[in-house]
């Protein structure tokens, strides 16, 4: 509490008189006090004094009664005063006096943290505990303050929540709430906040409470920057997840490598098995009289078929070898994609018939020319229909369609086949990935042919994707981009050559009942 014992004794008290708004008087008391000598400040207002004293309240509060608060001196000295405001004949005449609370200064009371905050070693403040105002505060905590409040001047007397945007809602706020309310010091342990003109900046800190007539009036901030220890140690901490997560890619890919030698030598067995075995029944066949060359010409084919599937997965892994590595190069020439697919899939119409199915084309164009290579196109739509011969039944239907989307061409490949469940509908995309692995699956394949019919697109620019239902049959659907290249003649495409043939038994050499 202040005494105001004295207060009738305007003289002894730090008084300043003003005359028509401006200082007449200063007596040697408010001198001793503030250090501020009468000559340098006669002639101001009484709101410039109270600026320069560092007064936070409203002058208009002030007015209607006296009010308590902490005032700066000269040299930045806090001290806790009662301020009021008498006017006489209608503000004429005004007079202000300072009532110090007895031995209120700062300098004199906290010479041990005065002498700390002069090191400059951690940033260090003192609040008033009540408003949060600054009342002394070092230059390694200001440092860090947009400005103007990176000088100490110009935060002594402002209040945290001026100074920090968004104070009174912060999470900050409320743990320097309770430290006051319990009267606990506040320990926060890398506590990062972000600067507009810093970055973030972390501190390991303290706040605590001091007391003075028995509650909290002050509190003692004491901050360490420990910004680099953060951020090294965030830094080993990615470093660390980043070489973790390469392990983690290495091991896979180590795993897969494995799995796709162990897949491989499993795709190659299998054909050379059926070939080794039709050798040895030929070779029981050799000694029989009469000679069964019905039976000698099924072996025959067998042994062709086998041979093409190998040859199809040498070629597959291959191609798929090179895309990857990136020497694939994709030679583009301007055809009629409409024709393109229509003749590959009118080529194997026949074979598709003698299975038990029928295959329509349907387009909505009579032609459409695009920048792609034929080569690859047939290789895609072979590969499809092939799998739509493979899981389909006997009866089912297999449409191939071209569609026209002005910027793009739609080729859809649909069947009434098994269909795919929806669960394995992204994997199949992926090599090796089959939904039946089994032994006993009712048809061949390696499950290499998707991941290289996508590969194929995609090196077209295009996409595809598939749509299932479940033993209603599939819909995979290829949207390839519909532009030209620069070149000066539009080549034609025969594809009914001994090649073509050739390639169509290798594509369909997963299907048994091959042509002769
Ligand atoms: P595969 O040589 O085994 O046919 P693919 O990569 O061509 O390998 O196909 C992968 C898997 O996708 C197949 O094993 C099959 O389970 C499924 N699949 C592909 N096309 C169809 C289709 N039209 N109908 C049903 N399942 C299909």
């Amino acid at each position: 509490m202040i005494n105001k014992t004295r207060l009738n004794n305007d003289i002894e008290f730090p008084c300043l008189t003003f005359m028509l708004n401006k200082l007449i008087k200063a007596n040697k008391s408010f001198s001793n006090l503030f250090e501020y000598e009468e000559y340098q400040i006669l002639g101001v207002s009484p709101k410039e004094i109270l600026e320069l004293l560092k007064f936070s309240a409203s002058m208009e509060l002030l007015k209607i009664s006296k009010l308590t608060t902490f005032l700066f001196s000269k040299t930045l000295d806090a001290v806790e005063v009662e301020v009021s405001y008498t006017s006489y004949n209608n503000d004429d005449l005004v007079k202000l006096c300072f009532y110090e609370k007895p031995g209120s200064s700062l300098k004199n009371k906290f010479i041990y943290v005065n002498r700390i905050c002069e090191d400059n070693l951690s940033g260090i403040a003192i609040y008033d505990a009540v408003n949060l105002i600054i009342l002394n505060v070092n230059d390694k905590y200001t440092r860090y303050w947009e400005p103007p409040f990176n000088k100490k001047e110009n935060c002594l007397g402002k209040s945290l929540p001026e100074i920090v945007p968004g104070w009174n809602k912060s999470k900050e706020a409320s743990l320097w709430k309770k430290s006051i309310e319990s009267g606990k010091t506040l320990e926060l342990k890398e506590f990062g906040y972000h600067f507009n003109n810093k970055g973030k900046i972390y501190w390991d800190y303290t706040v605590t409470p001091l007391y003075e007539d028995g509650i909290v009036k002050y509190l003692i901030h004491n901050s360490i920057d420990v910004t680099d220890r953060v951020l090294d140690r965030l830094h080993i901490e990615e470093q660390s997840r980043l070489i973790a997560h390469q392990n983690a890619m290495l091991e896979q890919t180590l795993k897969e490598q494995e799995e796709f030698f162990s897949n491989m030598s499993h795709e190659f067995k299998t054909p050379l098995n059926v070939i080794f075995s039709a050798l040895q029944v030929l070779d029981l066949y050799k000694n029989e009289d009469p000679f069964k060359e019905s039976k000698i010409s099924k072996y025959k084919i067998i042994m062709k078929q086998n041979c093409y599937r190998l040859q199809r997965l040498i070629n597959n892994l291959i191609d798929i070898s090179k895309i990857d590595s990136g020497y694939m190069k994709l030679e583009l020439s301007n055809h009629n994609i409409v024709d393109i697919v229509e003749d590959i899939s009118l080529s194997v119409a026949e074979f598709i018939n003698n299975k038990g199915l029928t295959l329509t084309f349907d387009t909505d164009i009579e032609e459409k020319f695009i920048a792609c290579n034929p080569d690859m196109i047939e290789r895609i739509i072979l590969n499809l229909l092939s799998n739509s011969i493979k899981f389909t039944d006997v009866g089912g239907k297999i449409t191939v369609s071209v569609l026209d989307e002005n910027s793009s061409v739609k080729i859809v490949v649909e069947d009434t086949g098994i269909g795919i469940p929806e669960d394995k509908l992204k994997v199949i995309f992926e090599r090796f990935k089959q939904v039946d692995k089994s032994l006993n699956r009712g048809h061949e394949g390696s499950g290499i042919g998707l991941s290289l019919v996508k590969l194929l697109v995609e090196l077209h620019k295009g996409t595809i994707s598939v749509t299932s239902v479940e033993g209603k049959g599939s819909k995979f659907v290829i949207t390839l981009p519909a532009h030209i290249v620069d070149c000066s003649s539009i080549s034609a495409k025969d594809i009914v050559t001994q090649d073509n043939i050739e390639r169509i038994n290798i594509e369909f050499s997963d299907i048994y009942a091959l042509q002769d």
